[in-house]
């Protein structure tokens, strides 16, 4: 048989342009893997074309006779396919694109697609099939590269999940690790959604097993996905209110990011809470338990109330014992100030001197005592009244000298001529600040030299300094010598005495002036205290009382009244106020000052506060009423008492009070204080209807 291509080869070199007939694409079919072939009934190869030879390697009559079917096998290993396709040939019927594979040559395989149809003659008998098959095998062999290409991808996938597992399961450890020491930690955490606490429809994130704890809840009852309405409501139904605070201010503080403390009595329990927010949005509900520091807090501060309340019961002892100690103080002293006023000879002068020098000594440790207890009571209570300075300076002098010559040191006053020679302060109270300073400068100076400055800063302030070439003290020790019974303690000093309130009380009294202490000081070298006080200047019209200096006014156009029972103590006011020229008229009693006062309209009245069956405060209070009633312009009251706490004047002032006297009174304080109230308007405007309210006057008879 002739190859089939022949005769269609030899047709397409007579095809007409434009023939779009097969014979057209004739050309392209050589190049195509494939051949044409016939096979016998009994299924043989009876013809092959030379494409065999040029696509497979070949040779086309050695095909001839051989069975179709021989050396081949179904591409997909699956026998019933192949045996389906022997059934379609045996049953001589058409098929196509069957594909399989077949081994050319040994150990070669080619991968191969036919397709075929049955011959018949004219007379319809079947004469074998005529076919095509095509090589599919590079095809194939690519379709297989590209397969291996989805192989590795999906590996590389396979890959990726499993490490994809992996880091699942390291972060659920980390995640297990995370909620096990949550749940470990005594703290209580409760974390929810939204960035308010007032939120209803705030939902729990995440609590740990310690909030369970601290609260004593059970899994259900609080739980991720909750909303914490509910859960503060369940709290609240079950009584675990929280004590004091108002839920809403509680939630505010909370909100403010302070540490708040919660104390819950039906748990007895009592928490720190603390909010803060979380940079994703929520908030971070911390709870500490801190019920036994709670505890120990109240504790403390039940001691500290009885402390307090011992202190209290002692600074009234003090100052009822100040009373009963400086009453007899204000004879002695008013006696000799009024002895000293007189026609003396040098020797008596001297005795007098001398009484009086030792009757201030005792005053002044009356006052150290008290001052004391006044530190730590809390109060103070200083002087505003013109005095000397220049004066209380080189009285400071005329003491320490002696003192300072008799252990061989000198003694130096500095005087800085800028500085006015009167201000308004508390001279007692300064004079008190020198002396502690000078004195323990001269006590812890062996030799070289003691010194006080007086000096106006910069700043137009008072600058005093003290310094000694003594002991120093040592860098240690410096911060704590201000403090109550602090005394430098290195075994060296201990030959020196003290109670170590000196420099407490010196500053006390330094910052109550409105002023500061320092100290700088070195060991072996020398000490320098620096006190800073504002300077308050007398203006010219202010007396500036002064014993040496002391101008008696004219009080003869006055009307005084005293009311006092201590009878030494009326005779020294009287004796006092004698050169004024002023009217006296003196009451022993609370009841007898009203009634005096009904009947006189005194200027003044000078009252005593502890005197029997009325006391001066009663006794004010009905005076000022008694003045409202009558229409009267008040006249003016000053206390006169031994109780030198500051809570007795503001009691003084509050019963209507213009003024206020310590005993024992000196004769310049009571002459620039009458002058004051005398002369200028008072400081205080009374306010009659104010301090006798209705209901008062109208309990009265
Ligand atoms: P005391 O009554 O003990 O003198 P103070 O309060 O006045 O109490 O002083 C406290 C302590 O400070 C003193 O005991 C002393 O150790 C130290 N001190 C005070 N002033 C001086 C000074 N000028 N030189 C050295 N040490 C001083």
């Amino acid at each position: 048989m002739k190859d089939l291509l022949d005769p269609l080869r030899s047709d397409a070199g007579h095809l007409s342009e434009p023939d779009r007939g097969l014979s057209a694409w004739l050309p392209l079919v050589e190049d195509l893997p494939m051949y044409f072939w016939e096979s016998d009934p009994d299924h043989r190869f009876s013809f092959v074309s030379q494409g065999l030879e040029r696509h497979l390697g070949l040779n086309p009559a050695e095909r001839i006779g051989v069975p179709m079917m021989g050396g081949t096998r179904d591409l997909s290993f699956a026998g019933p396919r192949f045996q389906k396709h022997l059934a379609v040939l045996s049953a001589r019927e058409r098929y196509a694109n069957f594909c399989f594979e077949k081994e050319v040559a040994p150990g070669q395989h080619a991968v191969l697609m036919t397709s075929g149809m049955p011959r018949h003659a004219s007379d319809g008998t079947y004469l074998g099939l005529r076919g095509l098959t095509f090589n599919l095998t590079r095809a194939v062999n690519h379709a297989e590269r590209d397969a291996s290409l989805v192989d590795q991808i999906r590996a590389r996938a396979d890959a990726l999940e499993l490490e994809l597992l992996r880091r699942n399961e390291e972060v659920e450890e980390a995640n297990r690790l995370l909620t096990e020491v949550l749940d470990e930690m005594s703290e209580g955490l409760l974390v929810t959604d939204g960035d308010n606490l007032l939120d209803p429809d705030k939902r729990i994130l995440m609590v740990n097993e310690g909030y369970r704890k601290l609260f004593g809840l059970e899994q259900g009852d609080v739980f991720p996905g909750q909303r914490l309405e509910d859960l503060i409501a369940l709290l609240t139904e079950r009584g675990d209110a929280v004590d004091g605070d108002d839920l809403n201010d509680l939630e505010h503080r909370l909100m403010k990011g302070d540490a708040v403390l919660m104390r819950i009595p039906s748990l007895e329990r009592s928490y720190f809470a603390r909010v803060t927010r979380r940079s994703a949005g929520g908030l971070i509900i911390m709870h500490n338990d801190v019920t036994e520091l709670d505890q120990r807090n109240a504790e403390l501060e039940r001691a500290r109330d009885a402390e307090r309340h011992a202190n209290h019961a002692k600074s009234n002892f003090l100052a009822s014992m100040s009373h009963e100690i400086r009453t007899p103080m204000n004879g002695i002293i008013g006696m000799t100030d009024l002895l000293m006023q007189t026609a003396l000879s040098p020797e008596q002068a001297e005795f007098v001197e001398t009484i009086r020098n030792s009757a201030v000594s005792l005053t002044d440790l009356i006052s150290d005592i008290l001052d004391f207890s006044k530190i730590e009571a809390g109060h103070m209570n200083l002087e505003r009244v013109p005095f000397g300075l220049h004066e209380l300076a080189q009285d400071m002098s005329r003491m320490m000298t002696p003192m300072a010559e008799a252990k061989g040191l000198t003694f130096e006053l500095g005087w800085d001529e800028t500085l006015p020679s009167a201000i308004i302060g508390d001279k007692l109270r300064l004079r008190q600040i020198l002396t502690n300073l000078v004195g323990n400068a001269i006590k812890f100076t062996e030799a070289g030299k003691v010194s006080l400055l007086l000096r106006k800063t910069g700043a137009g302030r008072l600058e005093i300094l003290v310094s000694d070439t003594g002991i120093g003290i040592p860098a240690s020790s410096i911060d704590t010598i201000f403090e109550v019974f602090r005394q430098v303690d290195n075994g060296w000093q201990r030959e020196f005495e003290g109670t170590g309130l000196g420099l407490a009380i010196t500053r006390q009294l330094a910052e109550g002036m409105g002023g500061t202490i320092n100290v700088s000081s070195k060991a072996s070298t020398g000490s320098c205290f620096t006190v800073d006080l504002p300077l308050l200047a007398v203006n010219r019209e202010q007396p500036t009382p002064d014993r040496s200096d002391l101008e008696i006014p004219d009080l003869s156009e006055f009307k005084i009244l005293l009311a006092e029972d201590n009878q030494t103590n009326q005779l020294v006011v009287r004796k006092m106020l004698g050169a004024t020229g002023v009217y006296l008229d003196t009451v022993a009693e609370g009841q007898a000052a009203c009634e005096a006062v009904a009947k006189m309209a005194y200027d003044l009245v000078l009252m005593d506060l502890s005197m029997p069956e009325m006391t001066g405060l009663e006794a004010t209070e009905i005076i000022r009423c008694s003045e409202l009633d009558m229409g009267r312009k008040p006249c003016a009251i000053v206390a006169l008492t031994g109780n030198a706490f500051e809570a007795d004047r503001s009691k003084c002032i509050a019963a209507g009070m213009n003024g206020f006297l310590t005993k024992p009174v000196r004769l310049a304080t009571l002459i620039a204080c009458l002058s004051e109230q005398l002369f200028s308007d008072p400081e205080i405007e009374i306010d009659l209807e104010d301090l006798c309210c209705a209901d008062r006057r109208a309990a009265r008879p």
